[in-house]
């Protein structure tokens, strides 16, 4: 807990710091000791094959899943703890409603409540979850949509609006809340190509307001562009990190090179 301590004492503790994250289903290890650490108004790169623990890893930053060892933070405040011999440390189920306020999550298919419009997707959590009045949550989903660029799309249904659209509301949605991290898996995985484009967009005016994000992608273009530090994962374990232009031009391991000759 000293370790703690010390982090939130200091102005510049790291967004994320994880340190031999660990998360297992069952018998089967999925995290197997993860190092890394994401600075605040960083954009932060994930890549790696299908099954390698991306989403797993998201899943346990925004306290989806407890770890089952190591250590992790955001914020300089603990997710969870556990070493062999020490006492495990994990938030209590009250304390994690609370945490994941401030981390907004954007997944790869849109989620958006198909029975609600634009509008009340965006305004829902802020007037329900945070007591905001309706005026006024209804305003700042209005800029929120402007600056996504759907403000004439207040009133349509998620059916009404095409995938690119969708996931651009599902990321004002996320923004609704003020978060301190945002979270992108594959957000444009889902989407036909020409749709790519302004979902992307939106995330690098976002990265440009110097939101800390960490984006789980096969875009290497965006990686390159907007990532400022880029991670390669397989098996569960990071095998390669560094500055996206470095580890896309020059990967120094065999299997980052076998996978990015298969997506770039
Ligand atoms: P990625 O996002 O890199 O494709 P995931 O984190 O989704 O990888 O999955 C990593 C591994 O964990 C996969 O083998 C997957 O089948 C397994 N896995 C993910 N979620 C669960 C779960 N809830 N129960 C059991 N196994 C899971
Ligand atoms: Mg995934």
């Amino acid at each position: 807990m000293t370790e703690l301590t010390k982090q939130q004492d200091r102005p510049e503790h790291p967004m994320v710091k994880a340190e031999g994250v660990r998360k297992s289903y069952g018998q089967v290890e999925v995290l197997k000791g993860i190092d890394l650490e994401v600075r605040q108004g960083e954009v932060f790169c994930l890549i790696g094959p299908s099954g390698s623990g991306k989403s797993t890893f998201l899943r346990c930053i925004n306290h989806l899943e407890k770890i089952n060892g190591g250590f992790l933070s955001v914020d300089g405040e603990l997710v969870g703890y556990r070493q062999k011999g020490d006492r495990l440390y994990e938030l209590k189920d009250r304390e994690v409603a609370v945490k994941r306020r401030d981390i907004g999550m954007v997944f790869q298919r849109f989620n958006l409540f198909p029975h609600m419009t634009a509008l009340q997707n965006i305004i829902e959590a802020p007037v329900q979850v945070k007591g905001e009045s309706r005026n006024e949550a209804k305003q700042r989903a209005m800029a929120l949509l402007e600056r996504v660029g759907l403000a004439d799309k207040a009133a349509n249904y998620p059916s009404q609006l095409s995938g690119g659209q969708q996931q651009r509301v599902a990321i004002a949605r996320a923004l609704a809340m003020k978060p301190k991290l945002m979270l992108f898996d594959e957000p444009t995985s889902a989407l036909d190509p020409e749709l790519v484009g302004d979902v992307l967009d939106v995330m690098r005016d976002l990265a440009r307001e110097g939101m800390t994000m960490i984006v789980v992608t096969h875009e290497m273009g965006f990686a390159r562009e907007v990532g400022d530090a880029l991670v390669f994962m397989d098996g569960g374990v990071v095998v390669e990190s560094g500055h996206p232009r470095e580890v896309l031009t020059n990967p120094q391991h065999e299997r980052t090179r076998a996978f990015l000759s298969k997506v770039l």
